[in-house]
């Protein structure tokens, strides 16, 4: 795993602001991968399906046109409950390629003014931040330069009141900022696979090969197959590790070309498994659950993958004591974000409709199954939120 930058080389003056959860600048209205709102007065995409005769199949993802369809659609109906209209977009996150081109096609869609704040914080280096304008992107090295794009965006004539909208990413942008805290977020997720994957295989659970199958399919080159989707990545290197399936060649088959879909190779491993018979219980499950996904068409197939990183992501929020050195914070535990925390409260007391849309998938956010329902979501628990305040900027602002 990378190397978390330690305070020592982290100029940035941070503080801890005390415990907080998401749901303070969100309430429900957040969605999740399935694009239906935590808040039941919100529709979805079931809706949405009906109303848009949106002819796809599955979920859209976050680039896909018609997930800002949806999305569009869905701040209207927000919106219309608000008595409000939707007259600008803004929106915060962390990836350019993904956060700033679903901007972009929200963009390109409804026509109307807006701005879209992408953060990477950079330590090391000095302060920078830019605006492109051909696609209303500004790119910033600082989570502390919200404040600054609010600035120039409200003095370029953005209103940002009721009739704004302001969508908020989650991972890596509210929570675990990029560059900052992001590494938390992976650790959680890893932590959640490799307690699934040692139930699946007990003792004969590999570590070492898990982690050489992981880092080698990970690879842009494999992406036909894994579709950068980490459940695809999970359950192959799941298979990958099991010995007792009888299947020598699976990798250099991957390698080859013969297996040049994820449901082919689920189909193999099914073969293999129903020829070679000597799987154990647990295996068998495991495998018989992606199946099944897998032929219904599910973007999350595996489930039980999914539920332990919603556990293993619970279990690094306020996971440490309020006096632990910061370094070690932003290691260890997820925080929030603290100047998103504050710029989009800033909104929300202008009166703008904040609502969070994030990829990650509901399995792995919200408490939806049988085993884990004491369990709070992610947007409702509380830690604690690090960051620089940019409290005094956006007062002056008004
Ligand atoms: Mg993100």
């Amino acid at each position: 795993m990378d190397q978390v930058k330690t305070i020592q080389d982290y100029p940035i003056l941070l503080e801890n602001f005390g415990l907080a959860a998401m749901s303070e600048l969100f309430d429900d209205w957040v969605v999740y991968r399935s694009l239906e709102p935590v808040d039941r007065r919100l529709k979805g995409l079931k809706s949405a399906r009906v109303q848009l005769g949106l002819n796809i199949d599955g979920i859209p993802r976050k680039l896909d046109d018609a997930y800002a369809q949806v999305a569009l659609w869905m701040f209207e109906k927000a919106q219309s409950l608000r008595r409000a209209t939707v007259d600008e977009i803004i929106f915060i996150g962390d990836t350019l390629s993904g956060d700033g081109k679903a901007y972009q096609n929200l963009h390109t869609l409804s026509q109307l003014p807006g701005s879209c704040f992408i953060g990477n914080e950079q330590a090391d280096q000095a302060p920078l931040y830019s605006k492109d304008e051909a696609t209303g992107i500004f790119s910033a090295n600082r989570w502390s330069s919200l404040a600054d794009w609010l600035t120039l965006e409200k003095g370029s004539g953005l209103k940002l009141d009721k009739n704004t909208v302001v969508v908020v990413d989650m991972d890596k942008t509210t929570i675990g900022a990029r560059g900052r805290n992001d590494k938390a977020i992976d650790s959680a997720r890893l932590k959640g696979l490799y307690r699934t994957v040692g139930n699946v295989l007990g003792d004969d659970f590999d570590a070492k090969l898990f982690e050489t199958h992981y880092d080698r399919l990970n690879r842009t080159k494999y992406h036909h197959v894994t579709q950068d989707n980490q459940d695809y990545l999970a359950y192959m290197c799941l298979v990958l590790n099991n010995g007792a399936i009888d299947c020598v060649d699976l990798l250099a088959s991957v390698d080859n070309g013969d297996i040049e879909t994820f449901p082919q190779f689920v189909r193999y491993v099914e073969t293999c498994i129903v020829g070679g018979g000597r799987v154990s219980e647990t295996m068998r499950q495991a495998h018989t659950a992606v199946h099944t996904s897998v032929q219904a068409g599910d973007p999350t197939p595996f489930k039980s993958f999914r539920r332990q990183e919603f556990l293993a992501t619970l279990e690094y929020m306020n996971n440490l004591a309020d006096e632990t050195p910061l370094a070690e914070r932003l290691n260890r535990e997820i925080t929030i974000t603290q100047e998103v925390r504050e710029a989009t409260l800033w909104l929300r007391n202008r009166g703008c409709l904040v609502i969070c849309l994030s990829d990650k998938p509901d399995e792995a956010s919200a408490p939806n199954h049988p085993s884990v329902r004491d369990q709070l979501p992610i947007h409702r628990a509380q830690t604690h939120s690090v960051g620089v305040s940019i409290a005094d900027a956006l007062a002056a602002l008004g």
